[in-house]
């Protein structure tokens, strides 16, 4: 027994459970992230995890959660996946880490030529052909950023400071990439320190007007675009964007039609691409990257999350080679001097190496689209739900979302179990066994991409009643 199992355990002596006790505990000594630690314990009490297996978590007081939001959607192939787990374990054994400024490793050159192996790479478009590591999504976004306003004043064009993005878009919560994400709640409080971003047109899908159909949007969203450019592109450097469903936003889906129109605009003005890949890469969508699904390729691409499987917190960025050669110089002031203490970490890319190859051993991206149709099927009763507005999937990612209510999130906006209505939810659906956390009044589905029809049935069954509850119905919690 070790030392915590045992002050859990006389604690449990006095009369209170092991989980309470970690409860307890945490609560004197951990600040959570993305929560009002007010709610704790009462309106949201804490779910103490004492370990993961596949789809599932397994909590201190025994009880199973099925991970429907893949843990902040970093888990692909299932929690505590072995093959992952050896790789770390060997690769800690023989280098855990090493300086990547000066130095190399075999894990990082590896998961470099790998990921430029598989990188969009559509005809007669200049591939990815440079990878740049970073720690975790935001500081992915921060490199990006930085790497191409630098690369314009290397070039003799200071003047390019701006970046594009757009309306609802999520990109982290570092100053840089708050700077071009457009979630009030989390952007509001922080405005006057953050840069000034150009914020255009939402091409999602659920904003287009009865009789309009999602391509139709896409390309009003692209027509508005390309007016912001007309004006104001000789003083941007790049747009950025989370190709086909801006997950933070609430899980709102576009028609690949605007990327492609994204492309043809950006080159057209001269101006970088940036795709934000880090919640969609890695077979969420249905292909390994959404970029794919419009037949473009980015000039900077931002990848995390699923990296490492969701086992350790890694970033990649690819970048082009005409970007690459914009920072080769005698000049160090031309260069890129971005760097973290953990860049390249050789734990993170063995893990990463370790999840890629289970893309390729188990077949993840064909089982991914049975799986897919499996949700799908089980999606299509909620169409016809009195309190539903809108159901909507791409790839291994379905959304519910319920009829607005006079108690919806702050602003109306997507903020995980923001009001009466979402914490019911929540609330309900752990109750049942599931780890269901809604985005203002969208409930999703973003499982572990080993999912079984069982756990399936179970999330199908619970988001019923997760709705029933927040629209006031019986409770089980
Ligand atoms: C989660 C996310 C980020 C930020 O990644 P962190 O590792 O949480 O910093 C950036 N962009 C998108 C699209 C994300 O979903």
């Amino acid at each position: 027994m070790n030392r915590h199992d045992h002050d859990a355990a006389i604690l449990a002596g006095a009369g209170e459970s092991p989980a309470d006790a970690w409860r307890r505990r945490d609560l004197d000594v951990v600040w959570h992230p993305c929560t009002q630690m007010r709610e704790h314990p009462h309106a949201l009490p804490l779910l103490p995890i004492a370990r993961g297996e596949r789809e599932w978590l397994v909590g201190m007081d025994g009880r199973r959660y099925l991970d429907a939001v893949s843990s902040w959607w970093t888990c692909t192939h299932g929690h505590a996946e072995p093959r992952i787990a050896e790789a770390i374990a060997t690769q800690a054994r023989t280098l855990e880490h090493v300086i990547l400024a000066g130095c190399t490793h075999e894990p990082a050159v590896m998961l470099a030529e790998r990921l430029l192996a598989i990188a969009p790479r559509p005809p007669g478009r200049a591939p990815l052909s440079k990878v740049f590591f970073a720690d975790n999504g935001s500081a992915g976004v921060e490199v990006a950023l930085k790497m191409a306003f630098h690369w314009f004043r290397n070039g003799g064009q200071p003047q390019r400071t701006k970046f594009v993005a757009l309306e609802n878009s999520y990109h982290g919560e570092t100053l840089g990439a708050l700077a071009v994400g457009d979630i009030p709640l989390y952007r509001r409080v922080y405005a006057p320190l953050l840069a000034e971003a150009l914020f255009a047109p939402s091409p999602d899908a659920v904003l287009a007007p009865p009789g309009e159909s999602a391509e139709q949007r896409a390309h009003r969203a692209a027509d508005a675009l390309a007016a912001l450019l007309a004006a104001q592109g000789d003083t941007v450097c790049a747009l950025i964007l989370e190709p086909l469903v801006q997950c933070a936003g609430g899980m709102r889906m576009h028609h690949p039609a605007y990327l492609r129109r994204v492309r043809e605009l950006c080159d057209a003005h001269r101006i970088f691409l940036i795709a934000d890949e880090i919640a969609v890469g890695f077979g969420r969508t249905g292909t390994m990257f959404a970029c794919e699904q419009a037949g473009i390729a980015p000039d900077l691409m931002c990848l995390s999350k699923g990296l490492t499987g969701g086992s350790l917190p890694l970033a990649a960025v690819l970048a082009t080679q005409r970007i690459y050669d914009g920072f080769l110089d005698d000049s160090r002031e031309r260069a890129f001097l971005h760097s973290h203490s953990y860049t390249g970490n050789p734990l993170g890319c063995a893990a990463a190496l370790a999840s890629l190859g289970i893309f390729e051993s188990d077949d993840v991206l064909a089982r991914n689209r049975t799986t897919a149709a499996k949700m799908s099927e089980r999606a299509a009763s909620f169409r016809t739900h009195p309190n539903v507005v809108d159901v909507r999937q791409t790839g291994m990612i379905v959304a519910i979302e319920m009829a607005p209510g006079a108690d919806a999130g702050v602003d109306g906006t997507a903020v995980e179990i923001a009001g009466g209505r979402g914490l019911r939810a929540y609330r309900e659906a752990v109750a049942r066994g599931v780890l269901l956390r809604p985005l203002g009044d969208v409930l999703y589905w973003f499982p572990p991409y080993c999912i079984g029809d069982d756990a399936l049935d179970l999330l199908a069954a619970t988001t019923r009643h997760a709705i029933d509850a927040a629209f006031g119905g019986p409770t089980c919690a």
